[in-house]
């Protein structure tokens, strides 16, 4: 089965405090299926198109300067619904809006330091996959597939 495909990344501040594991962890238990992953350091101008519809806000500067800051990791995972699903196991984008139970409710409170990012659309997941993994994602049926999908 050909899944949906989101692009989730632990921002510099999630890499720093611990919490790449934490985060990966709750879309295992999901169910979802991790199908590229990478730690590095991005480039202004990587991160410059990643958020460029963001360029004419009054945060840019600061976005940019943290998203910048260290390494990130930067992951696709697929999964039916993933991109909905994504956002929802993420929480809102402002920390303080978001239910305990997602991972900005749980772990951070400004909403520039907000841990994680997530695709949200399938046709931005798909151009942010692109931007991210140039070189594609693996390609492979998980054996437990059937205790995941009916
Ligand atoms: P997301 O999709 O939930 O990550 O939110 P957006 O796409 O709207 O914004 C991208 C990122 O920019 C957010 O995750 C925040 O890190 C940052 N951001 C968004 N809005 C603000 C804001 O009002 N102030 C600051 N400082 N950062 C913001
Ligand atoms: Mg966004």
């Amino acid at each position: 089965m050909v899944h949906e495909r989101t692009y989730i990344m632990v921002k510099p501040d999630g890499v720093e405090r611990g919490l790449v594991g934490e985060i990966i962890k709750r879309f295992e238990n999901k169910g979802f299926q991790l199908i590229a992953l990478e730690l590095k350091t991005p480039t202004r101008q990587l991160l410059e198109q990643h958020y460029a519809d963001l360029s004419s806000k009054p945060f840019f500067g600061g976005l940019m300067n943290y998203m910048t800051s260290g390494p990130v990791v930067a992951m696709v995972w697929s999964g039916k619904g993933v991109v909905k699903s994504g956002r929802v196991l993420l929480g809102e984008t402002n920390p303080l809006a978001s239910l305990p139970g997602t991972i900005r409710g749980d772990f951070c409170i400004d909403v520039g330091r907000n841990l994680c990012h997530g695709s949200d659309s399938v046709e931005n997941a798909e151009k942010e996959i692109a931007l991210w993994f140039p070189h594609g994602v693996i390609s492979h049926t998980r054996v437990m597939e059937k205790l995941i999908y009916e």
